[in-house]
């Protein structure tokens, strides 16, 4: 299926959303111009085990999501869920039934390769231990049909930072890089100053964008804020997706980041995923991103 039938194919079963294209201009060519276009979701904040009134529906809405993607028309090549896969709690025991019971839904999913990286609700109360013992590396590289892809690690430090190791890391694989290769980066939480009163932030992110910049093909995607947001820091673009759980407010829209209520007029109103096409259009690289619903409203 071409992207085009795939946008098409979204659009009349009333699911596609708003379509970013994440485009480059003035960017280099792409290094490898023989380009296979492809396509993966990214799913974040499940937050599995979380209860209260922002969704009465909490136990239903990984299931849905998970259906949800198993009914697009063509598979994606991967799946990727960007942290907070299960909600926090003090209880080592408690976070190990949740993450078993997460892996055990997402087991669902038509897709067989399916990545992970933790957020802080998951990781930061024992340094990412549990998450390790059931998904293993919290930061790690890849390489997909002409892609280089970074996932990072801002939440095991309950510092809220990458911390100079991975930063070391991080500058290592980097250099292993030509300067317009296509490369997709990770996270948890946002690797520039969001909003840093609601921890909306990473302490040393600067230090990762710093090391990104001289590439001139990057594009950032995070989760953490439940909304999307779309900022730039230089070139590089940062795209933070919809949560699976409920919404917040805007960056330092009220006094609190308080969930925003659950409308039971229009349910699940604010909730998705994203579908990221990788494609090389006109000798450039471009990211086109399609926000979908967990479930039509
Ligand atoms: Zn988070």
């Amino acid at each position: 299926m071409n992207p085009f039938d795939r946008r098409q194919f979204l659009q009349l079963a009333g699911l596609g959303g708003v379509v970013f294209v994440s485009g480059l201009p003035g960017a280099a060519q792409a290094a490898e111009a023989k380009d296979e276009g492809f396509y993966f979701l990214q799913l974040s904040d499940s937050h599995w085990g979380f209860e209260g009134p922002p969704n009465p529906d909490a136990r239903g809405m990984l299931p849905k999501a998970i259906a949800a993607v198993n009914a697009l028309p063509q598979a994606p090549d991967f799946v990727i869920f960007t942290g907070d896969l299960t909600h926090t709690t003090d209880d080592p025991q408690e976070r190990r039934r949740r993450l078993a019971e997460f892996r055990q839904i997402v087991g669902r999913l038509g897709v067989k390769d399916v990545k992970f990286i933790p957020g802080e609700h998951d990781a930061s109360l024992d340094s990412g231990k549990a998450f390790q013992e059931f998904f293993g590396a919290t930061h790690y590289t890849f390489d997909h049909k002409g892609v280089h892809f970074i996932v990072l690690d801002n939440v095991s430090d309950p510092g809220a930072q990458l911390g100079e190791a991975q930063l070391a890391w991080l500058a290592d694989d980097l250099k292993a890089q030509a300067k317009d290769a296509r490369i997709v980066v990770f996270a948890h939480r946002p690797l520039f100053d969001l909003y840093p009163q609601w921890d909306w932030a990473t302490r040393d992110g600067a230090k990762a964008v710093d090391l990104l910049m001289p590439y001139a093909n990057v594009t950032v995607f995070y989760g953490h804020i439940h909304q999307e947001h779309h900022q730039m820091t230089g070139h590089i673009a940062h795209h933070s997706a919809r949560s699976l759980i409920f919404a917040l407010p805007a960056p330092g829209s009220s006094p609190k980041r308080t969930p925003l209520a659950w409308d039971a007029a229009q349910p699940y109103r604010g909730l998705g995923f994203r579908q990221i096409e990788a494609e090389v259009e006109g000798g450039k690289p471009a990211l086109v991103i399609t926000e979908l619903p967990v479930q039509k409203v």
